[in-house]
């Protein structure tokens, strides 16, 4: 079996909790894109923890985790995140952890230019996490990034890094005017936290190919949602990299194997960090209201995120892109505050509705059309059984159902590993 967890709004849908409870139900647990700018958070029975590249599974002692080709690595960011987790008593070893000989070694240098670049860019920045994953996914495609791999070969690496610090100074000094970097600091860079990690360097095509021979189950797990991908996003507010759930085999080194199904984490309200048209935004009173009853503050960065009501039109786009078979819907407990939910079933654009999530160029001139659903108005976070939830809240998810045309199989109604609902 070969499950994709995929994020279908903005990402922050609560994926990492959601790969922590189900990952039950798996041997391998798998991410496939992006780097350190993803914010995972996950508590269970062994505490409080958010993962930035470690795969969700990795709170699990039987489970194996892979990180695929298709990631861009900060060795120095995974050391550390590794060192907190084992002081939490988590044990990581290259039995826990693959890494793929073909994942992209995000540098220190590409962090510096993504600071230096929203620097340059002041008040019309990206909105960027600033660790370095627009500057290493540029690189990779220009062909000057070097790979997991590359630390087995310390005297080639010595070359490779020359070279291309030649080419990467060219930037960094002579268009930012930034102090060069010299390729013996990258160098030593790499042997200090790149050697650690020699056992755990994994042709993971081969590993997950003889894996999904033998009757493993594995777990994809996606970071950000749909419409932060670099194809279907709000482009150029998305990321560097595919979130989508079909790229998930390709992103983990196995694209001659196909999904079995996806999961789409949708989240019962929206909310969005960063920059970028968000037309479902609420501003004032009912936004503050809303991100502190959601605690909406970035996992990754501490940002605070801008918020929004349900947003039916960008989460039926998310859904139909993802390809999702069912729904886990989160955070629905967050809503009991409020009498009536505000819902944006519609957008406005030069005067005419319209149900269709748009391109950029439309999406940055259309208007939300709100509407409201009658809420349950109690607290609902100890539900843990279809028939514990209150009408209003069953009609609010029915709803949702219906919009997206797709069956929610999950409600997650609290943080908690157990605090979920399985509806069908
Ligand atoms: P991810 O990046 O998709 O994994 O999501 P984040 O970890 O950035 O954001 C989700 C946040 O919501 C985390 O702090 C979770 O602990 C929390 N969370 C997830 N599901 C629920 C839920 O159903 N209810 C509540 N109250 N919090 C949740």
């Amino acid at each position: 079996m070969l499950t994709a967890i995929v994020g279908i709004n903005w990402g922050d849908e609560g994926k990492g909790r959601m790969v922590d409870l189900l990952s039950e139900d798996y041997d391998i647990v798998c991410r496939y894109q992006g780097g350190n700018n993803a914010g995972h958070t996950v508590i269970n029975d062994r505490g409080r923890f958010i993962l930035n590249l470690l795969p969700s599974g990795i709170l699990r002692d039987e489970a194996v985790n892979v990180m695929g080709p298709g990631m861009v690595i900060d060795i120095e960011h995974l050391t550390h995140e590794i060192e907190a987790l084992r002081d939490a008593g988590i044990a990581i070893t290259p039995k826990h952890l693959k890494i793929s000989d073909r994942a992209t070694i995000c540098m220190p240098y590409h962090k510096l230019l993504d600071c230096l670049e929203e620097d340059r860019l002041a008040d019309k920045k990206f909105g960027s996490t600033r660790r370095g994953i627009a500057p290493v996914y540029a690189d990779k495609y220009m062909k000057k990034t070097l790979r997991m791999g590359d630390l087995r070969q310390p005297e080639l690496l010595k070359e490779k890094i020359k070279d291309i610090m030649e080419w990467k100074n060219l930037t960094i000094a002579k268009a930012y005017g930034h102090e060069a970097i010299t390729p013996e600091s990258m160098y030593e860079w790499l042997m200090t936290y790149g050697t650690p990690f020699l056992d755990y360097i994994t042709n993971t095509t081969v590993y997950l190919d003889q894996a999904e021979k033998a009757g493993k189950r594995i777990l994809f797990e996606a970071q950000l949602g749909a419409l932060r991908d670099i194809d279907f996003g709000i482009y150029p507010y998305t990321s560097s990299s595919s979130t989508i759930a079909s790229y998930a085999p390709i992103g983990a080194g196995v694209p001659h194997l196909k999904l079995s199904n996806t999961i789409g984490i949708i989240k019962a309200y929206s909310s969005c960090v960063g920059e970028g048209p968000f037309t479902c935004e609420l501003f004032g009173e009912k936004g503050d209201e809303l991100r502190t009853a959601g605690d909406e503050f970035g996992a990754a960065t501490g940002r605070p995120r801008r918020v929004g009501g349900f947003d039916v039109v960008a989460s039926r786009f998310g859904t139909l892109v993802q390809g999702a078979d069912v729904l886990a819907l989160t955070k629905l407990d967050i809503l009991s505050y409020l009498k009536e939910i505000p819902v944006c079933t519609a957008y406005r654009i030069n005067g005419e509705l319209r149900d269709d999530f748009p391109a950029i160029d439309e999406l940055n001139i259309a208007e939300p059309v709100y509407e409201s659903m009658p809420g349950w108005n109690c607290d609902i976070s100890k539900c843990r059984k279809k028939e514990d939830l209150p009408k209003e809240a069953l009609d609010y998810i029915a709803y949702i159902e219906k919009s997206m045309g797709c069956p929610v199989k999950y409600v997650s109604v609290g943080a908690e590993r157990e605090a979920c609902i399985e509806m069908f």
